[in-house]
């Protein structure tokens, strides 16, 4: 009998055929070795485990795992979970006068240059002013995110001293993210006031000494207390003799949302930026791509002085931004200093008018699909990203009949790009967090879906 190891290709013929494979062709020669070696390897244990492959079935796997590679590189992809801050999927959309002020800063920029002067300049005043005078602050500061944000404006005001937190408030906000450890990492002390359900002013009051830096508040962002309850108000906290430093998290600039004809039930009592700073606080920190709809970052804002301070401090230098998050967040606060929602995508989508869904699901179904087994129903969308917690946005979404649900999915995920999800034996499609320009593209993929999946 044959040599059964002579099925094997050599790895040279397994990267040929993968060159001439339509899905991977374009990837890097070093990959479609690496992926060539992993098949083979395999396929050769196999062998020596008495089982009998053919030559074609090795290359088919071997297509397959250059697949999966291609698959993990970062793309676009489509959310339809009706999550419109979704995490996992990159949180907010950006639009196009953001992604057109990334590209015009993408060479070289007056990042920290100073145009009339030639005198060097710094890389806050652009979007870090711009966005301070949206939400009324004396002055602001962009970082990479809000956990850096957080953790600057601790580490400037708050080393070696006591910082006064409601035990109410000692959260994880995701990605282990904890509030006591962060302030563990910067040398703070925590001091825990009140309890979890109730925290009270006198609880503050008591603990306050010479070493106290700051009240701090955490914004609940992933979770909802109900019930017998009471937090201290940041009004309240700023009778205090220490600054009051917030971390609100989301980042609704304004709860009056003047970008937007009336601010949405389903913003409930988030509290804005503007209104935090009305309030008393010193410092503001929140994530640009969370409520604000912007590119990844964190914004700190606040009096001149503080923000002077966390500016100076030499963990900024390390966790500052690039030129094109800059540049991206500029166009975000014009938007919001033009009060033009529109150039905004999370608040498009997140406002989107009912009637408008169901026009769009119509069309879809009528341009590509067979009737009898898609339906727009009632869905419930999210802001996600750990806004709003326990608040949902009314939607529609596009349910599709499938023989298997778990597949059918899957196939959306990797043969379409589409994040949807299971209800009740069903794929959905949430058309609130799908942008309209992609809605030809869940069209096609359901039509696919609807011919591959028959129940
Ligand atoms: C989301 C969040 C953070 C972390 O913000 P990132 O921008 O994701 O780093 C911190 N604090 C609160 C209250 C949040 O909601």
């Amino acid at each position: 009998m044959d040599n059964p190891r002579r099925a094997l290709p050599s790895i040279e013929v397994t990267v040929a055929h993968l060159q001439r494979a339509s899905n991977v062709a374009a990837l890097p020669h070093d990959l479609l070795t690496a992926a060539a070696r992993t098949t083979i390897d395999e396929a050769r244990k196999r062998i020596e485990q008495g089982a009998l492959l053919e030559r074609s079935e090795i290359l088919e796997q071997a297509e397959i795992t250059a697949n999966a590679v291609a698959g993990r590189l970062l793309q676009p992809m489509i959310n339809a979970t009706g999550i419109l801050l979704h995490t996992n999927l990159g949180r907010a959309p950006l639009g196009t006068s953001t992604i057109d002020a990334i590209i015009h800063a993408s060479g070289s920029t007056n990042l920290e240059y100073i145009i009339e002067t030639g005198q060097r300049g710094s890389r806050h005043d652009h979007a870090g002013h711009l966005l301070a005078l949206a939400c009324g602050a004396e002055a602001g500061m962009i970082v990479n995110n809000n956990a850096a944000a957080v953790v600057l404006v601790l580490a400037t005001l708050a080393r070696g001293k006591e910082v006064v937190v409601s035990r109410g408030e000692l959260v994880e906000i995701g990605g282990g993210f904890r509030v006591p450890e962060i302030l563990a990492e910067t040398s703070a002390q925590l001091i825990e006031v009140g309890t979890t359900n109730r925290t009270r002013l006198r609880d503050y009051e008591k603990v306050i000494n010479d070493n106290t830096a700051m009240t701090l508040k955490v914004h609940a962002s992933n979770y909802r207390m109900v019930g017998f309850t009471e937090a201290t108000s940041v009004a309240e906290l700023a009778t205090l003799s220490v600054p009051v430093v917030v971390d609100a998290g989301s980042g609704l600039l304004d709860r009056d949302t003047p970008w937007l004809a009336q601010p949405p039930s389903w913003l409930a009592d988030e509290p804005g930026i503007r209104q935090t700073l009305d309030d008393g606080a010193s410092i503001v920190t929140f994530s640009g791509d969370k409520l604000l709809g912007g590119p990844q970052s964190g914004i700190i804002v606040g009096t001149r002085v503080l923000i002077e301070r966390c500016k100076q401090h030499p963990l900024a230098r390390a966790l500052r931004c690039d030129k094109t998050t800059i540049a991206g967040l500029q166009a975000v606060a014009i938007a919001y200093l033009d009060r033009d929602a529109s150039q905004i995508p999370l608040w498009q989508r997140a406002t989107a008018e009912m009637s408008e869904l169901r026009a769009r699901g119509n069309a879809i179904i009528n341009t590509t699909l067979s009737l009898d087994r898609v339906a727009v129903v009632d869905h419930e969308a999210a802001a996600g990203g750990g806004s709003l917690p326990g608040h949902t946005i009314p939607s529609l979404a596009l349910a599709v009949v499938v023989s298997d649900v778990t597949s059918a999915l899957r196939h959306l995920r990797t043969r379409h790009h589409i994040v949807a999800i299971a209800r009740d034996g069903r794929v959905l499609c949430d058309l609130r967090s799908v942008g309209p320009g992609e809605d030809a593209l869940i069209g096609a993929a359901l039509a696919d879906l609807i011919a591959t999946f028959a129940p």
